[in-house]
């Protein structure tokens, strides 16, 4: 069966197609500046890639596009083919704890929580319309980021805030990055072949998360009411004291949507660095010794290690340690960084296999005496997206 595991953003639009359940890939792509001038897309076919301008003036153009590159490459014969589309969708309130079939009423539900992802929601659901009409028979399937997280218990979710903001605003935790926690904790399970297990996912990308997975649930996770929470990130502050927002908009005349930006955008890395958000640009300018290049390793390191030591107490102890995501997958130094400091935990990295594991592959870093596994699980949010599609059709 043919599935499409799809990721609209407001000018982009990726996808893979799947086999299923072989879950093989049989195409994937990825259109870039959607509604902007001097928009492309390219696609990966056979391990060649392939790019060509094209006017894409909104999504719909996009995914006319895509399909008349499926027939054209005979990835499908004809539409009927296209059993179902699975949609990544960024927010799904505390409503949505499971992906879902999506019909007009539940998308128009899903547009209430806009406000809760105005950035994201929007486009997603967009995109949803577009394979809507252009692909009338599939099964349209939305997955949310929020879902996997809807396990935590409430006096882990709630703000020690008045009651108010939550019940009337929902302000509480939501959780993001869920399919890539649910993908790896999942994989680690098998690997350990075992169906009980504490493990810790550390989701370190551009922005990062990590989760506390008992048994396959998930009791807290870093990321809060925005993805703004918790450890520090390429460009994101994490965590910061609130006070710091009306201490500065009285200093400056920043307002709050210029704090906004600073604490999404310009903070993180890239604020203490002053150089990039991107970690390998930091690492060349650690190579010249560059002190806040060097401070903001260590600043990233601290946070990341807190919220294991917390974890590890509230899971009781943990099976496994698994490292995804850009920096997770590729930056060996920043594990080993992480890892040493775990070591009153009886948690020991092998640095040589540990500097061997980049790029996609995946398995186990740790020392055979270490008390827990510490795995790298390159991260696939895509096959999660086509087995819940699968499974739901
Ligand atoms: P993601 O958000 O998961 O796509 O991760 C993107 C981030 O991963 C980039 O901004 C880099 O900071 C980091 N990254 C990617 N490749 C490498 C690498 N080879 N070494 C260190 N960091 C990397």
């Amino acid at each position: 069966m043919k599935i499409l595991s799809v990721n609209a953003g407001s000018s982009s639009l990726k996808f893979q197609m799947y086999e299923m359940p072989e879950e093989n890939v049989l195409i994937s792509g990825v259109f870039e500046r959607i509604g902007i001038e001097n928009s492309f897309y390219t696609i990966k076919i056979n391990g060649e890639k392939i790019q060509k301008n094209a006017n894409l003036e909104n999504h719909e153009v996009a995914v006319n596009i895509l399909i008349n590159e499926l027939l054209d490459n005979n990835i499908i014969n004809s539409l009927d083919e296209i059993k179902g589309v699975g949609h990544r969708i960024v927010h799904g309130g505390d409503k949505y704890s499971k992906s879902i079939v999506l019909n007009d009423e539940i998308l128009k539900d899903i547009s209430t929580l806009n406000e809760l992802a105005p950035l994201h929601n929007p486009a997603n659901i967009s995109g949803v319309y577009a394979f809507m009409k252009q692909i009338p028979n599939a099964i349209q399937v939305g997955c949310f980021d929020t879902a996997f997280h809807q396990t935590i218990k409430e006096d882990r979710y709630r703000y020690a805030v008045p009651d108010e903001w939550y019940t009337k605003y929902g302000v509480r935790k939501y959780g993001f990055h869920g399919m890539s926690h649910k993908y790896v904790s999942e994989k680690v399970m098998e690997l350990l072949d075992k169906d009980l297990a504490n493990v810790i996912v550390c989701h370190l990308g551009n922005g990062g998360s990590i989760s506390a997975i008992r048994d396959g649930r998930c009791i807290d996770t870093t990321m809060g009411f925005t993805p703004n929470a918790g450890i520090v990130m390429g460009s994101r502050s994490g965590d910061i004291d609130y006070g710091i927002i009306p201490y500065m908009m009285n200093k400056t005349n920043m307002s709050i949507s210029d704090i906004d930006n600073a604490l999404n955008k310009q903070s993180g890395m890239l604020g203490i660095s002053s150089v990039s958000s991107d970690f390998r640009d930091i690492d060349a300018k650690i190579a010249e010794k560059h002190k806040p290049s060097i401070l903001a390793h260590h600043l990233y390191v601290n946070s990341i290690v807190g919220y294991i030591a917390k974890y590890y107490v509230e899971l009781g102890g943990v099976d496994a340690i698994a490292f995804t995501a850009g920096v997770g997958e590729n930056a060996p130094h920043i594990r080993r960084m992480v890892v040493d400091r775990l070591s009153c935990l009886g948690i020991k990295i092998d640095r040589e296999k540990n500097d061997e594991f980049r790029f996609g592959k995946e398995g186990i870093v740790s020392t055979p005496d270490s008390t827990a596994k510490v795995f790298v699980i390159p991260t696939d949010e895509e096959v999660v997206i086509a087995r819940d599609t699968y499974s739901l059709i």
